[in-house]
């Protein structure tokens, strides 16, 4: 009975920690080669907000944002700061971050589709209670599931076949059999692109396409057929994000299956998608849906409705690489080979943790450590910062 009120009144003791301080930190993280998808020009930085949740225990939680514009955002690093700082930070001031629930359904209702800043938000406080409490955040999810999981390579747009194929077998040779290749600026040479590789690889890779919401629906439907032959795991959102109707359309047309990306932003995006059976799986991204909170959600409802999980994110260094990757380790059920470490994978020219998450042979292992499992390199922040 005493070991009883001894474990009780620990846990007291830990729970009553305070939230003194959310700490913005914008930075401005280099692609490699400047990355580029069929909308917009080619980015040569990803715009990260990195959040710190301070505490009155000296224990801080740490998340990652981005603020990605594209179809379905117009999110803005100065934009989140102010959501965060003047409308967040108020709320949390002087409360538990065990109270994961309860703030974050609190910030999602004083601020409507502010995903993007809550993200960083949320994954910072289950940063901070695994810890508080000495353990990974998958433990926090349930338990562990799995050591690691499988991972895609993106195939950014370039030039010519032949330096598509040279990233296609860089991929290949560091263990990579998932790709996704980027279409939806000229359909002929989309079809060369994915003729290529599959002449080149065979079927020892799956060959996915992602069109980033560009083609409309006369052009998806004619570009898709003609991709059918090259035995295209899945078409990534063809259609504009207001189509869903489209995308329904044509996934009853088409023999390849579809997915949803840039249309699912909330819950209610997805009961959209479900009910109109407009897509057979969806991919997640840790800014883009609101980081773990939201995102575990999306994940049960797509569950229920027996769609795909795809577990993505936007290019992102090992903090929101870790958030996915710590839902990936305690996911009881199947999940897609996501996209969720193309960041991490080549594609980013620094990170900023002192123990990056490197893929092995196109596997990510489940970080092990407190929270989400890495430590901030306070040296790299300073360089990569640009409010200083
Ligand atoms: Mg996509």
């Amino acid at each position: 009975m005493n070991d009883m009120n001894e474990i009780a009144a620990s846990a007291a003791d830990r729970t009553a920690v305070r939230i003194t301080a959310v700490e913005c930190i914008p930075l401005n993280v280099p692609f490699k080669v400047p990355f580029k998808i069929s909308t917009g020009a080619a980015r040569p930085v990803v715009e990260t907000l990195i959040v710190k949740v301070h505490t009155d225990q000296g224990v801080t939680g740490v998340g990652e944002t981005q603020a990605w514009r594209r179809q379905g955002s117009a999110e803005t690093l100065e934009g989140q700061i102010n959501v965060i700082k003047n409308h967040f930070e108020p709320q949390m001031i002087g409360r538990s971050p065990f109270d994961v629930n309860a703030i974050m359904h609190g910030l999602n209702e004083s601020m409507y589709h502010s995903h993007y800043s809550q993200a960083a938000v949320g994954d910072a406080l289950y940063d901070a209670v695994g810890k508080l409490l000495g353990v990974p955040v998958y433990q926090i999810l349930g338990g562990k599931t799995r050591d690691k999981v499988r991972v895609a390579a993106v195939l950014s747009m370039k030039g010519t076949v032949e330096s598509l194929l040279e990233s296609a077998d860089e991929f290949f040779e560091q263990g990579f059999r998932h790709l996704v290749l980027k279409i939806g600026v000229d359909p002929r040479e989309d079809l060369r692109n994915a003729e290529a590789l599959r002449k080149r690889f065979g079927d020892e890779i799956a060959l996915r396409v992602d069109a980033n919401a560009a083609l409309d629906y006369d052009d998806a439907l004619s570009l898709l057929t003609k991709l059918e032959p090259f035995d295209i795991e899945t078409a990534e959102q063809p259609l504009n994000i207001w189509n869903v109707d489209g995308m329904a359309d044509l996934a009853q047309k088409l023999r390849m299956p579809l997915m949803a990306d840039e249309c699912v932003a909330t819950d209610h995006a997805l009961m959209e998608i479900i009910a109109k059976r407009a897509a057979s799986s969806a991919q997640t991204k840790v800014a883009k849906n609101g980081g773990i909170y939201h995102i575990r959600r999306l994940w049960h409802m797509l569950s229920a409705a027996g769609m795909g999980i795809n577990p993505g994110n936007h290019p992102a260094t090992s903090v929101a690489t870790a958030s996915v990757a710590q839902m990936c380790g305690s996911w009881p059920g199947p999940l897609m080979t996501g996209v969720f470490a193309v960041g991490i994978s080549g594609a980013l020219a620094e990170d900023i943790v002192e123990n990056p998450i490197r893929h092995e042979n196109g596997e990510i292992p489940i970080p092990d450590g407190p929270g989400l499992g890495i430590t901030l390199d306070e040296d790299a922040l300073q360089k990569l910062r640009i409010d200083t």
